[in-house]
């Protein structure tokens, strides 16, 4: 009989109460005990649900405090020394301190670890610290634990765990400057693994038959050394007493297939909704006594699984494995949102199409039920109902819109391109912007008060007049501007008072989009994220930003930037559409995006700057799928920023530091100016425009924006000094690493006021 089994479950609970509870916890307002009473409760409530959708096998370590990979390095005793408590065994404070940092008092700062993407998802997780001396022991107890309270709750449990050698490649080397490049991370993995082996061991004698075990870098392009390390490391752990499913997901196993069908292991999970190519070569491959587990349902968007496309892949699978089959999401659901039945502002037919996690539960168990009793009258019932939904949805005049459809198709390549190049662009800018050399400018939004979040929650919540709302809005553009004046900066901005977020914003205005009300997601630690939803085609029904930015450049005689989010961006933190492609989507971003840049140009806004912040985020995991993304995207921004006169000038803003491996993509992008971060990196990450020749402007950033430090004058000077080694000062532009929503206006002022100074001294030198 085939198996229903989830991977992991959403820990932060449909009403987001861990995010509540840690963040009383932090303040003060929650002791230790009330914490984990509630940290007991909505495991219990999720194993509860999960069983009740009907699924059989039920995870385990899928709960953490803040975040599953910080959890594991704590049972593994990776704990950085600066945490390392001075007797006994870590404790919640040894967690939330690695997570959160420790703040200068009595002891001395400790600094928190660093929080990095988890795979290309928006989940943030914290990378382990190693040393060369690393050791590993067991010193954390909550997976046991949990074990144990699962089991009191009489349910069947597969515990969770992150592999070895994905553990050991998501961390970092630390120590002694230049030990890095003496020492390998692999190494470590001989003194990793009789841990291991010891965990699967306690495991066993807690009667746990099955045990699950993420090795998701099996989707990526691994080296040679870490692929053999996989065969040596399955083959010492396969003694282990209880039975491992290798789970992978994200991609592919593409060249890696071998190597997973081949490991000494009981079971394979595998990613069939990003990678439904590989099936065939699995179920060649991968021998039948071992358990095939197929994630069919997709755990990473919200749509309602299309039950006749999942089955039929089921049931080629079940032909070969028959009883060794089992059915799953695609990956851990915590990247969905919890339950959509909390949802109580959705229209019928909308909520219809989506599935969130616990839905998603029923559609893998039902997915089980089919494979084994397919006549049965509950399996007809739901898979005539999906396939009347997917009908629906199929024909809907909301999602299928003919006019968008045919401004798309009429696209030309001409329109993805400025009617001149750079070199002869730029000139007809510079005579009539009337810049300073070395111009000076900020990267779009002013720090968000108190007063301005509570205007806008009253507008929307209607409790404050639209007049009253856009007067509020309008007094806050009017402090940004004489601020700026008072500075002495060169290109202006209207400050952002308006925007709640750089994608819901936009998301609001365009049609196409819906907004859930519970949708949250966590992003890290108690931090979630409600991404808006792409729900059919998408287009501008009227100008979204020319009336705020009109009124601002009415303020003053300098020069106002204009202020949008590209395409990419727009895509990349939304949950998007199924049924056609991302290039599809990101295209009619574009084209939405692209009216608005004539409207502003129209109204008489010479700079406009469309931020591309999620650009590389949207790096597909393999190598070999990189060209193609990275074609589409920079064309999808070109098409937004081309429908302009020479003379108008387009910015992009992208806020990170890794540049090298794509730079010749952003120079594709062809902005007039790119403003990135560069401050903490000491302006290194320049390295990569000056490889490559990058043709185009540049705004390093001179100031780091994520402390409320103020860096003095010759910090800056020296920081565009090291610039200008790298690219013609004439070509260069000063300017903060990002936007400066998160300061308060006193530190950014103070900040600004040396940027200033710093680029008048650097004037003067030219001179
Ligand atoms: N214009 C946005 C701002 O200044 C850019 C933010 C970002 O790139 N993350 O806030
Ligand atoms: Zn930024």
């Amino acid at each position: 009989m085939a198996l229903s089994h989830s991977l992991g479950f959403p820990r932060i609970g449909r009403d987001r109460e861990l995010k509540k509870a840690l963040e009383a916890h932090w303040k003060g307002e929650l002791d230790e005990a009330g914490l984990q009473a509630v940290g007991r409760e909505l495991r219990a409530a999720h194993w509860q649900v999960q069983k009740d959708a009907g699924i059989e096998l039920l995870p385990v370590g899928d709960f953490a405090w803040y975040d599953q990979v910080l959890a594991h390095s704590l049972t593994l005793g990776v704990i950085p020394e600066r945490f390392r408590p001075h007797s006994g065994k870590p404790s919640l404070d040894t967690l939330f301190s690695m997570a959160r940092g420790v703040s200068q008092g009595c002891c001395g700062g400790a600094h928190a670890q660093e929080l990095t993407k988890w795979f290309d998802t928006n989940y943030h997780y914290l990378v382990p610290e190693f040393t060369a001396d690393q050791r590993f022991q067991l010193s954390w107890e909550q997976l046991f634990d949990e074990v144990a309270e699962a089991h009191a709750l009489g349910h069947r449990v597969k515990p969770v765990l992150i592999g070895p050698l994905t553990y050991l490649w998501l961390g970092k080397v630390k120590g002694d400057a230049g030990g890095a490049n003496c020492f390998d991370k692999l190494e470590l993995l001989d003194r990793l693994l009789p841990l291991y082996g010891e965990i699967l061991g306690r495991l066993a004698a807690q009667g746990v038959e099955w045990v699950q075990i993420d090795e998701p870098i099996l989707g990526l392009d691994l080296p040679q050394d870490w692929k053999n390390a996989f065969e040596r490391a399955y083959h010492l752990l396969q003694h282990a007493p209880l039975k491992k499913l290798v789970a992978t997901y994200f991609s592919g196993l593409d060249d890696n297939l071998g190597l997973a069908v081949g490991l000494p292991v009981d079971g394979l999970h595998v990613d069939l909704v990003r990678a439904p190519e590989q099936l065939p070569l699995l179920l060649d491959r991968l021998p039948a006594y071992k358990v095939l587990s197929l994630g069919v349902v997709n755990g990473r968007n919200v749509w309602r699984c299309d039950l006749d496309k999942a089955l039929a892949q089921l049931q080629q699978a079940q032909e070969r494995f028959g009883a060794n089959l089992w059915v799953a999401g695609s990956c851990s659901l915590l990247h969905s949102p919890v339950d959509l039945n909390r949802e109580d502002q959705l229209d019928g037919e909308l909520q219809g199409w989506l599935a969130f996690a616990v839905q998603k539960c029923a559609e893998i168990a039902i997915l089980a039920r089919a494979v084994n009793q397919p006549q049965a009258a509950e399996v007809q019932a739901a898979l005539a109902e999906s396939r009347a939904l997917q009908a629906s949805r199929a024909g809907s005049s909301r999602i299928h819109q003919a006019a968008v459809q045919a401004r798309l198709n009429a696209i030309t390549p001409a329109d993805s391109q400025r009617i001149s190049p750079f070199v002869e662009r730029i000139d007809k800018q510079r005579a009539r912007l009337q810049l300073p050399a070395l111009p000076t400018t900020t990267i779009g939004s002013f720090p968000q008060t108190a007063a301005i979040r509570l205007a806008r929650q009253s507008f929307k919540a209607g409790k404050l007049s639209a007049a009253a709302y856009t007067e509020a809005m309008h007094s806050e553009i009017r402090h940004a501007v004489d601020v700026q004046e008072n500075l002495g900066l060169d290109v202006l901005v209207h400050g952002e008072a308006e925007r709640n977020d750089m994608v819901e914003y936009f998301a609001e205005q365009l049609d196409g989009y819906a907004f859930t009300r519970f949708g949250w997601v966590q992003s890290y630690g108690s931090r979630c994220v409600k991404p808006a939803v792409i729900v059919g085609d998408l287009s501008r029904p009227r100008p979204m930003t020319v009336e705020w930015i009109r009124y601002a450049q009415g303020l003053t005689d300098k020069v106002m930037k204009g202020m949008l989010t590209g395409p990419v961006t727009m895509l990349m933190w939304s949950f998007p559409r199924e049924d056609v492609s991302r290039e599809v989507q990101a295209r009619q971003l574009a084209l939405a995006i692209r009216d608005e840049v004539q409207d502003l140009e129209a109204a008489g806004i010479k700079i406009v700057q469309i931020d591309e912040a999620a650009f590389r985020e949207g790096l597909p995991l393999r190598k070999a799928q990189w060209a193609d993304y990275l074609a589409w995207a920079s064309e999808a921004f070109r098409l937004c920023a081309s429908g302009v006169r020479d003379e108008t000038q387009i910015h992009t803003h992208m806020c990170y530091s890794e540049f090298n491996d794509v730079i010749e993509s952003i120079a594709a992008m062809d902005a007039d100016v790119i403003t990135i971060e560069t401050s903490r990196s000491d302006m290194q990450l320049l390295e990569a425009f000056e490889a490559f020749a990058y043709p185009n402007d540049i705004g390093p950033g001179v100031y780091d924006i994520h402390s409320p430090r103020v860096p003095d004058t010759h910090e800056m000077v020296n920081l565009m000094r090291k610039a200008a080694q790298r690219i013609p000062v004439e070509r260069l532009w000063v300017n903060p690493d990002c936007g400066l929503k998160t300061r308060a206006w006193a530190e950014t002022e103070a900040a600004l006021v040396n940027m200033v100074a710093a680029a008048r001294q650097l004037r003067s030198e030219l001179a």
